[in-house]
């Protein structure tokens, strides 16, 4: 059982007040807040231990370097991937994503190709296609769902052809919660010899996850939704994959040699790490990592369910509302409107009241289109929130209706 009160205490941030009021925070799938050892880690890494790695032969940057690759270590064993080399940094799971749309398709692809993403994807996972497909001549399938919000497999069966080179799907919606059946949706794509990238930016801060037990050829990830810094994220990469790939940009740390003449890469994971790594953003990404398996992924998983139960029924019960996202499997997020009120004035009106939610389309404006509504409020739980925060939530939205 997680100790709420107690952990509370290590953000600092959620005894503030705002507008009088205290701050509920109940936008944690946009970004999550950030425990005190996360920030100390931050300032301790500048503090002592701030050098540029891996070319340096003096103490600091040595120190530096080990900080930073002890980071990859600590991701590799979180994920539970087969080698550190497997693990690259990158900006969040934007870069992990752009990184492999570029790099795959220019060695993987040819006009006419085709990947198969779903409808309930994030732009981050459809726009760095959709350039592919400009450059390219490659063109994206969609997996549709249901009136629940599931993707529908038969549909997603049917999209296969001989020119499928490769499955993007995200494991939890970031819209809709639904947990996808990733298991399922990676082993369709083997058995005609495809391989996924699961983008598992709202997946990573909620459950546990093992790459290898998955077995998708690529898995990303950012570091700001699992309580760490932002402007750091992962890209994991079977290593047999990664080797395959070209180098997504160029510069220091990536090289084996450089002339004028001829350039050679250097190995894994450092082709992918063109320039100066974000070295104190890994170590504090690995802090953040330790904090979350110290809670524990499947207490995290259990408490975060029993919230999303919880303020499910108390949401439902208000009278002309709609939930949006249904599926037997679901992560902590509850999108919604009630009657006919704007997503925006419910969130300007929570605001006011100190609840902390997003509006609009979420980055999924195909999803949007999908089910007809031009954007929706969006609730989404951490560990942190607690069933008296979702009693205040629910009366303040109730206090909105009756106001309309
Ligand atoms: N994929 C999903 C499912 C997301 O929810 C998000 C962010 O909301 C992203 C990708 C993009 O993450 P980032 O902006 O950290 O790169």
């Amino acid at each position: 059982m997680l100790d709420i009160q107690s952990i509370r205490e290590d953000f600092p941030i959620l005894s503030h007040t705002v507008y009088g009021k205290p701050l509920i925070y109940f936008d944690n799938a946009a970004t999550t807040q950030k425990p005190r050892c996360v920030v100390e880690k931050i300032e301790s890494g500048y503090y002592n231990v701030n050098a540029n790695i891996h070319r340096g032969v003096h103490f600091l940057s040595l120190e530096a370097t080990e900080a930073h690759e002890e980071a990859r270590r600590t991701v590799q064993q979180f994920l539970n991937a087969r080698s550190a080399n497997e693990i690259i940094f990158t900006r969040g799971t934007t870069e992990s994503i752009n990184l492999v749309a570029s790099s795959f398709t220019d060695a993987c692809m040819s006009a006419g190709d085709e990947v198969i993403v779903s409808v309930m994807e994030h732009h981050s996972n459809i726009v760095p296609w959709q350039i592919q497909a400009a450059r390219k001549g490659i063109t994206l399938k969609v997996i549709p769902m249901n009136a629940r919000g599931e993707l529908e497999l038969d549909a997603y069966r049917a999209l296969f052809s001989e020119r499928t080179k490769l499955v993007a799907v995200t494991q939890v919606s970031n819209v809709l919660g639904t947990i996808n059946p990733i298991t399922e949706i990676v082993e369709e794509a083997h058995r005609r010899g495809v391989p996924v990238l699961v983008d598992g930016a709202q997946a990573v801060p909620h459950m546990r996850v093992d790459v290898q037990e998955l077995d998708a050829e690529f898995y990303v990830f950012s570091g700001h939704k699992v309580y760490g810094p932002t402007g750091i994220g992962v890209l994991y990469g079977k290593e047999e994959w990664l080797d395959r790939l070209p180098p997504y940009q160029g510069g220091g740390e990536m090289i084996a040699s450089v002339s004028f003449e001829k350039t050679t890469f250097g190995e894994l994971p450092f082709k992918f790490e063109a320039g100066t790594p974000d070295y104190i953003g890994s170590t504090a990404l690995a802090e953040a990592l330790r904090y979350v398996s110290r809670l524990g992924m499947d207490e995290i998983a259990a408490y975060e369910g029993e919230l999303l139960r919880y303020a499910t029924e108390r949401l439902g019960a208000i009278e002309g509302m709609r939930i949006f996202g249904q599926a037997a499997e679901k992560g902590a997020v509850l999108s919604f409107l009630v009657g006919h009120i704007h997503h925006y004035d419910m969130g300007m009106l929570l605001d006011r009241l100190g609840i902390a939610v997003r509006t609009g389309h979420h980055c999924a404006q195909p999803l949007m289109q999908a089910m007809g509504v031009e954007g929706t409020v969006r609730a989404s739980f951490s560990f942190y929130n607690t069933k008296e925060e979702i009693d205040t939530f629910a009366e303040a939205v109730e206090r909105v209706r009756k106001m309309f």
